[in-house]
């Protein structure tokens, strides 16, 4: 058996049952592709795909528990002891039609021609259940060496699908690899074929190179190529703005929209262009969302704190709170706490000169007590009810109360009125009387 050392011991024990159980009925099987590289690299390896001369309907045959995740391209998920393993027949891929995946697949026998029809030769080797490597292609030389190789021919590879140019920049700013030159001079000469590729591909490969550990390496490596210059992503300037790109790595990658409000922000993206962007983009409604909210209470923020800059720190505290409390509500605790964060990653790299930080890190402390100390953010956290308020205020309904529970959370918010029902119905008799008088 082979000793994985990038992976918990109950996962290969659950995949070596499959290898196994597919060799025990006469079909060859191995460990391939991704999981093999990263194990070959001592990187953490996460799934673990599986490839067998079994074609799908014997896979199928053989495990009690199996999902059809892909039966015309023979991939089958076994799942075994709680784990999933995609197993997939081996293959060799026809008929590519405008640069893209293949229209059809040809089940064959041997591992090797299954190697064949894969990217990089780093990703191209395969293990069998006793942890002897297949690396026809020599990925781990070149995994040594550092470097991306095509498997043969690079403009083949390219001309199949365009895809791979993208996979290669990604590989090479995750890995910190560089691709070979003739790898490289294909991708520029293939670059026009990337017109035909589905966008949520791409992105799907733009989110691996921003949330990596080196995403600037890979925005330098898509804009020396011009590989997104046709498509429909906006063409990456690394040099609009270096200073905040360069800062990307030092956020966590989790969650997304604090690198994707980096990264706008810093391509010099116009607000308003931003929503709609990134909805181009196919990025997740959620990621979206919480990168334009993030955005928007930066800027406004921002705005708030440049026309009070030379006020002394008594009156920042009198006249900006009151701000934060109504951007904080506007926006929602998550989006200002994320905020915080991010100013708090942006500040412990920085210099005191730096243009782009007009806040320090005592006022930042300030803004961080502000925050934890802001006790309800929705109106359905106050402890009294519309009918309640009704009912103290013996008025009849109307657009008024909804304004007027509105102030109520303001207030409980700063933390002007105690969030009790007695102080509340205090409150609400005190502004009733007020717009009454
Ligand atoms: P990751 O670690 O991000 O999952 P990966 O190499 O496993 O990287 P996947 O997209 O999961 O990437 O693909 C699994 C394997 O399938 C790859 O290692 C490669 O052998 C093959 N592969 C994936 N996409 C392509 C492609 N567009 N062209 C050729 N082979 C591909
Ligand atoms: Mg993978």
């Amino acid at each position: 058996m082979k000793q994985w050392s990038q992976v918990d011991a109950r996962v290969v024990s659950a995949g070596e049952e499959v290898l196994r159980r597919l060799e025990d009925a006469g079909h060859k099987a191995y460990w391939v592709g991704g999981c093999v590289r990263d194990e070959v690299m001592g990187r953490p390896v996460h799934d673990m795909d599986i490839a067998t001369s079994a074609r799908p309907e014997m896979v199928i045959q053989l495990f009690e528990r199996c999902i059809p995740t892909g039966l015309q391209h023979g991939t089958v998920t076994v799942l075994i002891n709680k784990q999933a393993f995609e197993v997939t027949t081996f293959r060799k891929e026809t008929e590519y039609e405008d640069h893209r995946r293949p229209a059809a697949v040809e089940f064959v026998d041997a591992v090797l021609e299954d190697l064949k029809r894969r990217d990089f030769t780093m990703n191209a080797m395969a293990m069998d259940i006793d942890g002897n490597l297949i690396d026809p292609f020599c990925g781990r030389e070149d995994i040594k060496a550092g470097v991306i190789r095509c498997v043969g021919e690079a403009d083949e590879r390219f001309e199949e699908d365009a895809l791979r140019m993208v996979r290669a920049i990604r590989f090479a700013s995750v890995f910190g690899f560089t691709p070979t030159l003739s790898t490289w001079r294909a991708v520029i000469r293939n670059r026009d074929k990337m017109d035909y590729i589905a966008i949520e591909r791409i992105r799907a490969e733009f989110e691996k190179i921003l949330y990596g550990p080196d995403p600037l390496r890979g925005l330098e490596l898509l804009s020396r190529s011009q590989l997104l210059e046709n498509s429909k992503l906006p063409t990456v300037q690394v040099q609009t703005q270096p200073d905040m790109l360069r800062k990307l790595p030092l956020l966590p990658a989790v969650p997304a929209d604090l690198r994707l409000s980096l990264l706008v922000q810093g391509l010099g993206i116009e607000t308003e262009s931003i929503p709609g962007l990134l909805k181009k983009w196919t990025f997740p409604n959620r990621d979206a969302e919480g990168t334009v909210s993030l955005i928007r209470f930066d800027q406004e923020w921002m705005e708030q704190l440049r026309a009070r800059n030379s006020r002394s720190a008594e009156e920042i505290e009198k006249s900006l709170r009151p701000h934060w409390v109504v951007l904080e509500l506007a926006y929602g605790q998550g989006t200002a706490g994320l905020w915080i964060s991010r100013m708090q990653t942006l500040l412990e790299s920085t210099n005191r000169t730096d243009h782009l930080l007009p806040i320090n890190r005592e006022q930042l402390k300030i803004l961080e007590d502000w925050h934890t100390a802001i006790p309800v953010h929705h109106v359905r956290e106050l402890k009294v009810k519309g009918n309640e308020v009704l009912e103290e205020s013996g008025r009849p309904g109307g657009p008024w109360l909804g304004s007027l529970m509105k102030q109520l959370l303001y207030s409980v918010a700063a933390g002007d009125v105690p969030n009790t029902k007695e102080d509340l119905l205090n409150e609400v008799k005190r502004m009733v009387n007020l717009s009454e008088a």
